[in-house]
């Protein structure tokens, strides 16, 4: 076994390079959603330790509307034994909360009594503020960062025995790319948030409205009433590109209140975003070097702790990280030892599990992205909210059980004939042996180096017949 020597650095204390003592017992890079939650649930589990959150940006939690189900919360962890259950420890970052909610297709309409909650940015960044006041340190931005410390880009050094990079992902290249380039999907929308001039009479969320023509892939629209006179809408796509035509759209989502009776007082906020659906491993679920994997020492590895979605911790079908972000910051917390080395160590070993699960979500994204016509991707939609409550729950929360997979598949696209099942089998096939697959998604570059090589991939060959496909 590898032995490994600890930084010189590591039991130093932290220093300010203005000369004031600074010690922390964690700093975070990151005071996002993953980033906020975890430094949240420090606060209130570890209330004796210095937790620093450090965020580039003038606010922490960015321009986002994250939506949750109260079941995305109740799945948990290996090993954790939270003290007390996720709804009631981020209460305070709540923005809204419903009882129920609805979804509508061109054939089906389901209200569904599943509990609905809404966080938004502001409500996000004026609770943690309230409840880790002068431990954020806004407009930092963070330029190098370590096991053990982190250097500012006005070169700060900061120390911790415990560092988290919760920095996100990057900017994404915009260029317009075709389908066979790239090795994800894209979930993408743009919403606004209206104030109207008379009451919009939702009673609850509609979380899909697919009755719209459906265009550059699966599209639908989602309304969340914030108020009586305040809706947020948004325009959404599950698509082959992360392009946004933001002209069309602008003009989509008037007309979509036009036609629901709501006449639009003020435009109070808009927000986008684009956010990969991978269709094959992730690079840094490709298995670690020996001396990694089996040395068991805390130092072997210089890099942080890694919570991010940058890092792959979100739903590979849904794009949403906000059910991984609280395992995580539970997880975490429940750690008897906050230093980096033992956390990476727990962390990789609960990632484990997670792998597999992702697994059968990516191979979701195959078959939507691979082998059905983009126009009728939303009939794979319609059939999947046909499914039973609690695996439709599961599903969302990414607690997918094995007799819910085959369910789930069970779906019946309509595929085009001969084409591609051999690529969404891809993955399945090499499932226990990651390091056998030829592909891998760098989030960091989601295009990936070898795009010539996946679109040659792309041709229609198919060696695996449907049916078996399916099950
Ligand atoms: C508009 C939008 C809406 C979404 N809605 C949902 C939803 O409803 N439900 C859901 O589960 N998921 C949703 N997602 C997906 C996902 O949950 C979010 O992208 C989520 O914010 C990811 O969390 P994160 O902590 O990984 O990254 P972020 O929330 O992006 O946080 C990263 C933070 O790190 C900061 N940062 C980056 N680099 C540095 C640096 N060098 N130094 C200091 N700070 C740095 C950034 O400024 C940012 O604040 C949405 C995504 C988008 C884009």
């Amino acid at each position: 076994m590898k032995s490994a020597k600890r930084p010189a650095d590591y039991k130093s204390s932290t220093v300010n390079a203005d000369g004031a003592g600074m010690n922390a017992d964690v700093i975070i890079v990151g005071g996002g959603l993953a980033g906020g939650l975890t430094a949240l649930r420090l606060a209130q589990t570890h209330p004796e330790k210095k937790t620093l959150l450090l965020e580039r940006g003038a606010t922490l939690g960015g321009n986002h509307t994250w939506g949750f189900f109260e079941s995305d919360l109740t799945a948990k962890p290996v090993q954790s034994e939270s003290r007390a259950t996720p709804e009631l420890w981020m209460q305070s970052l709540i923005s809204n909360s419903w009882n129920s909610h609805e979804v509508r297709f061109p054939k089906t309409t389901r209200v569904t009594e599943t509990r609905y909650h809404g966080i938004r940015s502001a409500t996000f960044h004026t609770a943690l503020m309230q409840k880790l006041g002068r431990n954020v340190r806004l407009l930092c931005d963070v330029s190098k960062i370590t096991a053990s410390q982190v250097e500012t880009s006005t070169g700060l050094v900061l120390r911790a025995p415990l560092v988290i990079d919760a920095s996100g992902i990057k900017p994404v290249q915009q260029t317009a790319r075709t389908f066979a380039e790239s090795s994800c999907g894209w979930l993408k929308f743009i919403g606004f948030d209206l104030k109207l001039k008379k009451p919009h009479g939702l009673t609850r969320p509609i979380l899909v409205d697919a009755t719209v023509p459906q265009m550059d892939g699966f599209r639908y629209f989602v309304c969340l009433p914030w108020d009586e006179h305040r809706v947020l809408i948004e325009e959404t796509f599950q698509s082959s590109s992360p392009e946004l035509n933001r002209e069309r759209i602008s003009r989509s989502i008037r007309a979509y209140a036009e036609r629901a009776g709501w006449e639009i007082e003020s435009i109070e906020r808009t927000e986008e975003g684009h956010s990969p659906l991978p269709l094959q491993n992730l690079v840094y679920d490709r298995p670690l070097e020996s001396s990694v994997q089996f040395s068991g020492e805390d130092f072997v590895d210089q890099t942080p702790v890694s919570i991010s979605s940058a890092y792959g911790w979100f739903h590979s079908s849904t794009s949403r990280s906000l059910p991984d972000a609280v395992r995580i910051a539970e997880f975490i917390c429940d750690l008897p030892q906050l230093r980096t080395g033992p956390v990476r160590t727990e962390l990789r070993d609960y990632r484990k599990q997670w792998i597999e699960q992702q697994r059968f979500y990516r191979l979701m994204n195959r078959l939507m992205f691979r082998a059905v016509e983009p126009s009728l991707r939303y009939q794979v939609l319609e059939r999947f909210y046909g499914l039973r409550e609690d695996l439709i729950e599961r599903y969302f929360a990414g607690t997918s059980t094995r007799t819910d997979r085959p369910k789930i598949l069970g779906v019946k696209p309509t595929v085009r004939p001969g084409r591609a099942t051999k690529n969404w089998m891809q993955e399945t096939a090499t499932s226990g042996a990651p390091e056998r697959t030829t592909e891998a998604l760098d989030l960091a570059n989601p295009y990936g180096a070898n795009s010539t090589a996946r679109a040659n991939d792309s041709t229609e060959s198919a060696s695996v017949s449907t049916k078996s496909a399916s099950v």
